[in-house]
């Protein structure tokens, strides 16, 4: 009877895991203390693509430099497990994670900035909540209570966010929610959100929301309609922000600002304006010079812990890497794909190659060549390839354009023109060196043609057991044992392992090794202990290299992929 005049907060502190006398479900994570780690939401109204999970690397990266143990976690609304099965065309790059994880784009721009790897415990899709909570339903974990959003399904979201806290001993966690605000799919996200409110005490969370500044071209002038609108459902939804990133192509006005401070209950200081940048990377310094960092360190009250001296440190080898992006120097890269135009299905490649240009002091220039127009004869190869300093053949499924891959293939080979070819890039490689070099006119790949005498690219059944392929991919990350002597070896400073990642399905057919060796095709990597091909060069040509992996998937501004660098080198010397 006693409990009964406790407050609502002392029971659910005391509530375990399950219990059917009380309204509360609070699943405990074992290890988890409150108020140890801190919570930053991050939000975006208006629309989405605002490049919100720029907006919170950036910020997270700003902590990671004060010495915080940082996580970024992302929540998906849709009700797919992973982002495996998505469509790049639609939803951007398919982001492949160390350990397998196929995930939205987004968790490869926290990697890129916080330089660390990430894994399945920092991304979740509803499907992922509502799979968990079925299969407790079926268990019987529930003690015979009706399944509901509120409290299950929030609960599930809480326990992933505190897993998180528990397992990776984080000081901070950022949680972006995928969408916009307002949206049916993220709603039992926002409800498990405001539960947190109540339950973790807003001393440990900020609240961050971007939101859209029309730039009206008829009017001459910006527009905050739309963000006040935005904001104001936000705050329907029980949650105040703290900060308001107002994203615009033109620094945002003052008025503009006023506005939505006015609106929003957010005091000027921290409503400020995200207009573009030249570069991504400039961000955290935008953030930095409008004292977001160290509001957001006052409002956690984790002042006291913060590193000084690990802040400078980062902070000018953050500023030296940016120094090198004041160049006039340039070099255009040729990249062949079925989703040209649609930058987004080849995020991870533009920004290893940004990475290696800025690297190596140039500024990288990207020219979409649509091979299925060299195909059918609307264009040459030699307009398309003319004026290009390197080409980049990146992954890809399926037969629409491969013909033309190959042409593009055959001309860079001959004529020395740098190439980089990624997974089906290599596989491209291999088929173009076999028809032309090799005088297998029928040379392809099952993926095309199951049907030809020469399938140098293939499914093969003794690898099937070993590595369990068959329908699925062999995915995520694996080490690739590095030939000495070869390019290859040089660009990974001489190691003989390196750690790459991988999402294919196909590879170099063993029986055609010896062959495609006694032409001049040197394998320059291979996994331990199987006869899969990894890397391949030809020691002859300026620059000609392939890899069944996807080297952009571990490139990062402050470690630039040695694949990358080497292609780009090559690219700036032509
Ligand atoms: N389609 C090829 C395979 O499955 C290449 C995959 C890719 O480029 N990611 O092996």
């Amino acid at each position: 009877m006693q409990q009964e005049q406790k407050s609502g907060k002392e029971l659910l502190d005391q509530v375990a895991a399950v219990s059917d006398e009380h309204e509360f479900y609070t699943p405990i994570v074992k290890g988890y203390e409150k108020g140890k780690t801190k919570y930053v939401f991050v939000f975006g109204t208006v629309m989405s693509g605002l490049g919100k999970g720029i907006f919170s690397s950036s910020l997270a990266k700003l902590m990671q430099d004060k010495g915080f143990k940082v996580e970024p976690i992302k929540m998906e609304g849709y009700l797919n497990l992973d982002s495996g099965t998505l469509n790049p065309f639609r939803h951007g790059e398919v982001f492949v994670l160390d350990d397998g994880t196929e995930t939205d784009m987004d968790l490869g721009t926290y990697e890129r900035f916080l330089n660390k790897n990430l894994s399945k415990d920092n991304f979740m899709t509803t499907g992922q909540i509502y799979t968990a909570v079925l299969e407790k339903e079926r268990k019987g974990e529930y003690l015979g209570r009706d399944v509901q959003i509120i409290p299950h399904v929030t609960a599930e979201i809480k326990q992933r966010l505190r897993t998180l806290a528990v397992k990776k001993a984080a000081d901070v966690i950022f949680v972006e929610v995928g969408g916009t605000v307002g949206d049916l799919e993220n709603s039992h996200y926002m409800e498990a959100i405001r539960e947190i409110i109540y339950e973790e005490g807003k001393e440990n969370i900020c609240f961050v929301t971007l939101t859209y500044i029309i730039n009206s071209g008829i009017l001459g002038e910006q527009k905050s309609k739309a963000a006040q609108l935005g904001i104001k459902k936000l705050m329907e939804l029980g949650i105040q922000p703290d900060v308001i990133a107002c994203r615009s192509e033109h620094p945002v006005t003052e008025k503009v600002r006023e506005k939505i401070s006015i609106y929003s209950n957010v005091p000027m200081e921290r409503v400020i304006s995200m207009h573009d940048v030249k570069s991504i990377y400039q961000l955290p310094q935008l953030l930095r010079d409008a004292k977001i960092d160290e509001y957001v360190v006052a409002q956690l009250k984790i002042e006291k812990r913060v590193n000084k001296e690990s802040m400078q440190k980062n902070k000018e080898q953050w500023k030296a890497m940016l120094a090198k992006l004041n160049t006039t120097k340039e070099v255009t890269i040729g990249i062949t794909g079925k989703y040209t135009l649609i930058r987004d299905a080849y995020a991870s490649v533009i920004h290893a190659l940004q990475h290696a240009g800025m690297h190596h002091g140039v500024d990288v220039k990207i020219k979409w060549i649509e091979t299925t127009a060299i195909e059918e004869g609307k264009t040459t190869v030699e307009r398309e390839l003319g004026d290009v300093d390197g080409i980049v053949v990146p992954g890809g499924f399926g037969k629409r354009g491969v013909e033309g891959k190959i042409m593009c293939l055959k001309y860079v080979r001959e004529k020395n023109i740098p190439y980089l070819g990624l997974c089906y890039g290599f596989q491209m490689a291999v088929i173009e060196f076999a028809r032309n070099v090799c005088n297998l006119r029928d040379a392809h790949t099952s993926e095309v043609n199951p049907k030809t005498p020469h399938l140098v690219i293939d499914i093969l059944p003794e690898q099937k057991k070993i590595e369990g392929l068959g329908g699925n991919m062999r995915l995520g990350g694996r080490n690739v044992e590095i030939k000495s002597g070869t390019k290859a070896w040089e660009l990974y400073s001489k190691k003989e392992t390196a750690r790459e990642r991988f999402r294919h399905r196909y590879e170099v057919n063993p029986e055609y090794i010896p062959q495609l060796e006694k032409h001049g095709l040197v394998f320059s990597g291979k996994a331990p202990n199987h006869p899969i091909m990894q890397i391949l060069e030809l020691p002859s040509h300026k620059f000609f290299m392939g890899s069944q992996f996807h080297p952009e998937f571990t490139s990062r501004p402050l470690a630039p992929n040695p694949m990358y660098l080497g292609f780009m080198a090559a690219c700036v010397k032509k």
